[in-house]
C-alpha cells in the first residue's frame, strides 16, 4: 500500500495563517490527525477544541522530534516565523527562529523519514536590486531585511534537502495575506488588514505606508487553496520546490481606500509612513507566477474588488453583533 499522508503537525498554528490552515486541515483529515503547535495557545475556542495542541518552540529540535514520534507525524506544515517588521525590531530572534526552526524541521524530515513538508517563503526574499514589476521566478535575491535573508536561506536549504536527501519539501513566496480571523503578526503588509477593521469600527485609518506604495497581496481563501494545491501536486512535475512565485492582486493604500469607499462612502485615510516604508520600497510591486501556474495549476479566485467586498461583509456583520474585537 502506498504511504498515506494524514498525520499532520502544524508549527506556528496560533498565527494568522496557521489558525485558518488548521481549520481546513482538520476538516479534511479529521481533528485528531492534525496536531497544532506554537509557543502561544490557540485564541479561538472552537479551533482549540477541534483537536490536539502541544507547546513547541521550533528552535528546540529534541521537542520537535519527541512530538513527531508521539503523534506518529508524517507531514509538517512549518509556519512558525518572526515576520518582517518584528524581525527588524529583533533581528537576532528572527535569525534564531527562522533559520534554526527551518533547519530543525528539515533535519527531522530527513532523519525521521517524513513524507512531505510545507515551508512558506515570502516576497521579502526579493530586494531593491530585483525587478519590481512582474518580478520573475528566477531573479536577484538580495533582501535587505533579516526576515528576507532568512527566507532566501530557507528556500536554498529546502532545495538542498530535496537534492541531497530526497526530502519532499514544498512552499511558495507568499505576498501580503489579508484575512479576518486572526490578526497578522508583525509584517509590512499588515496595514491591508488593519484598514478594514478601522474602516468598519471608526470610519477612518492612519496608514503606516504612503499612498502610492504598491505591493502584491492575496486573500486568505486563495492562500489556503495555494497550500493545499501545492501539497497535492505530483512531485514529479515540480521543477521548483519551496520558492514558487505566487500572485493574486497588487494595489496601493490609496487604491484600497478607494475600493473601501465604494462600500463605506465616508471612509477617510491619512498617511504617516514609519520604518516599514523602507521595507515596502525594497519589495516588488507585482509578481510573475507563471511557474506555479504551469507546474501545479495555480490560479487565484479573488481580486481587489472581490476581497474588499468579502472582508467588509464579514467584519461589518461581526461589528453589528458586537464581536469585532480590537
Ligand atoms: P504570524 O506571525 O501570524 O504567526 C507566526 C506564529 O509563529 C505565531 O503564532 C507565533 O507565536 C509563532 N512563533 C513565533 N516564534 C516561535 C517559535 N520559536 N516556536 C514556535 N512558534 C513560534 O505569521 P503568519 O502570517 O501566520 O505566517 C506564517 C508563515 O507564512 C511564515 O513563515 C511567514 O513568513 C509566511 N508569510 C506570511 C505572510 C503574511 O502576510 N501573513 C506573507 C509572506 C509569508
Amino acid at each position: 500500500m502506498p504511504p498515506t499522508m494524514n498525520r499532520i503537525l502544524v508549527t506556528g498554528a496560533s498565527g494568522q495563517i496557521g489558525t485558518e490552515l488548521l481549520k481546513v486541515l482538520r476538516h479534511k483529515h479529521g481533528g485528531a490527525n492534525v496536531l497544532a503547535t506554537d509557543i502561544q495557545p490557540l485564541a479561538n475556542a472552537e479551533i482549540r477544541e477541534s483537536g490536539p495542541f502541544e507547546t513547541l518552540n521550533v528552535t528546540q529540535a529534541a521537542r520537535l522530534d519527541e512530538l513527531i514520534a508521539k503523534y506518529r507525524i508524517d507531514t509538517v506544515y512549518h509556519l512558525a516565523a518572526i515576520l518582517s517588521a518584528s524581525g527588524e525590531k529583533n533581528p537576532q530572534l528572527a535569525w534564531d527562529v527562522n533559520i534554526n526552526g527551518t533547519y530543525n524541521v528539515l533535519e527531522a524530515a530527513r532523519r525521521l523519514g517524513l513524507l512531505r513538508v510545507y515551508i512558506p517563503s515570502s516576497i521579502a526574499a526579493f530586494g531593491p536590486e530585483t525587478p519590481r514589476d512582474r518580478t520573475p521566478q528566477e531573479t536577484v535575491l538580495r533582501p535587505k531585511t533579516m526576515y528576507g535573508l532568512t527566507k532566501v536561506a530557507g528556500e536554498l536549504l529546502a532545495d538542498y534537502y530535496v537534492a541531497h536527501f530526497g526530502v519532499d519539501v514544498r512552499g511558495s513566496r507568499f505576498p501580503g495575506i489579508i484575512s479576518h480571523e486572526t490578526l497578522p503578526g508583525g509584517g509590512t503588509t499588515d496595514y491591508a488588514v488593519a484598514i478594514f477593521y478601522e474602516a468598519v469600527k471608526n470610519g477612518r485609518y492612519t496608514c503606516f505606508l504612503g499612498p502610492d506604495s504598491c505591493l502584491p497581496m492575496m486573500y486568505m481563501p486563495d492562500c489556503l487553496k495555494s497550500v493545499l494545491d501545492l501539497m497535492e501536486a505530483d512531485f514529479g512535475r515540480l521543477k521548483h520546490h519551496a520558492d514558487f512565485n505566487l500572485a493574486a492582486m497588487s494595489f496601493t493604500p490609496a487604491e484600497l481606500a478607494a475600493e473601501i469607499r465604494r462600500h463605506l462612502p465616508g471612509f477617510q485615510i491619512d498617511y504617516q509612513p514609519d520604518f516599514r516604508q523602507a521595507i515596502a520600497d525594497s519589495w516588488p510591486r507585482s509578481i510573475d507566477d507563471s511557474a506555479a501556474r504551469k507546474e501545479w495549476g495555480w490560479t487565484p479566485d479573488y481580486d481587489l474588488a472581490g476581497m474588499a467586498k468579502d472582508m467588509l461583509a464579514v467584519l461589518s456583520a461581526r461589528h453589528a453583533a458586537g464581536k469585532l474585537g480590537i
